[in-house]
């Protein structure tokens, strides 16, 4: 069986260059890609080498040409559009809500809260009910629930109301338990995508260039539709310039671990300490002072999720404490060998005990 990367790669890429970032090298010229989409010959948005016979119909017939032209461009853009269906439209579901739309998507929300002024403000139609939600049969179903209310949010939806070919992804700071989840709660036809934007509203408020994506294309479709779909979901961040990085959940954890929990550990550890800005701040206090902001930003059950559902975070968290006590017996060791010599050597130099009065 061909790897699903190797299937994407190989597919022809069906989106028209974003407006924002017109000149990204991953989108074909526009006369190719229209001509390979709707199988005219590439010739036909060639003008100049048209032979025409008089100027009256040169006229006409650059209309037409224009006609088809922008017709199959709204066509085409049309079909590039996902109707995605954000679920859990909290702190991170409506900061993904955003590009989303900026994109051009269409936005279906639906949260536990209320979150219907949020949803409107960004042209999004939001849902109490999710047997409406899924009536409206959105190609992409996006969980973007707490990790700790995943699996009862994903109970919760009625799975036979959507199309049987959706694609369901998740964008949960874990990895393994969501792609296990996915696998044993969805009807076998449905897609899968495991997905975690390794940034946040904080860390990417001032765009996503750079910043990684991880993704595990866990179970996708044999069909060329289903490949071309989740392709044109992961093309939303690779247009705003995101880092793609494909891995498995297993691996995604081992390092999350470190890299996530670490920091949202020592972040939360800081901020206990009610750390207050100075006139002399140094760099480095800056820095800190800055890990606090964004780690305590997130809600606690985001942190918490990270704990619980992250095996590697316990180990991690044992290594922790380790290396602090390590590093105290250190500090510690060299105070002790200062108070010895005090303690012990008499004033002239000799190793022998100094007589204490009491
Ligand atoms: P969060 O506290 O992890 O999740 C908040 C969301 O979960 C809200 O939509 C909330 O719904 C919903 N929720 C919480 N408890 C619920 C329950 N018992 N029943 C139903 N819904 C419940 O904060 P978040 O920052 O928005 O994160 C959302 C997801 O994105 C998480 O899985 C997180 O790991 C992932 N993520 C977050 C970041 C980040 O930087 N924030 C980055 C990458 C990935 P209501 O608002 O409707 O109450």
């Amino acid at each position: 069986m061909i790897p699903w990367h190797s299937r994407l790669a190989s597919l022809p890429h069906p989106l028209p260059p974003p407006p924002r970032l017109p000149n990204l090298p991953s989108f074909r010229p526009r006369a190719t890609l229209l001509s390979r989409v709707f199988r005219v010959p590439s010739g036909r948005f060639h003008r100049q080498q048209r032979p025409y016979g008089s100027g009256a119909v040169r006229a006409l017939d650059a209309a037409q040409a224009f006609d088809y032209e922008s017709r199959a461009s709204e066509e085409l853009e049309q079909r590039a559009r996902l109707k995605i269906a954000i679920v859990g439209f909290g702190n991170f579901g409506q900061f993904l809500a955003r590009t989303f739309a900026a994109q051009g998507h269409a936005i279906l929300a639906y949260s536990r809260s209320d979150h219907s002024a949020a949803a409107g403000s960004l042209g999004a139609a939001f849902f109490r009910d999710p047997h409406d939600l899924c009536e409206q049969h959105p190609d992409v179903v996006l969980l973007c629930t707490s990790i700790l209310s995943a699996e009862a949010v994903l109970r919760s939806l009625p799975f036979q109301r959507l199309r049987r070919s959706t694609l369901f992804v998740d964008v949960l700071s874990v990895k393994e338990f969501p792609k296990n989840l996915l696998l044993h709660i969805l009807p076998p036809d449905f897609d899968i995508l495991c997905t975690h934007p390794m940034f946040g509203p904080e860390s990417g408020k001032h765009g996503w260039a750079g910043l990684p994506f991880v993704y595990d294309m866990v179970r996708i479709g044999e069909s060329e539709d289903r490949a071309d779909r989740c392709r044109r979901f992961l093309d939303i961040f690779a247009r705003e310039g995101c880092r793609m990085v494909e891995m498995s959940c297993a691996e995604h954890d081992e390092n999350a671990a470190e890299i996530q929990f670490l920091t949202h550990t020592v972040g939360r550890i800081l901020a206990k300490l009610d750390l207050k800005s100075a006139p002399i701040n140094t760099k480095g206090y800056e820095t800190l002072l800055k890990l606090v902001e964004n780690t305590c930003s997130d809600s606690f059950d985001l942190y918490n999720g990270l704990f619980m559902y992250n095996k590697n975070s316990t180990e991690l968290l044992e290594r922790l404490e380790l290396a602090f006590d390590s590093l105290k017996k250190e500090l510690f060791g060299r105070l002790h060998d200062i108070l010895r010599k005090q303690l012990f050597e008499s004033p002239n130099g000799s190793t022998a005990p100094v007589a204490k009065d009491n």
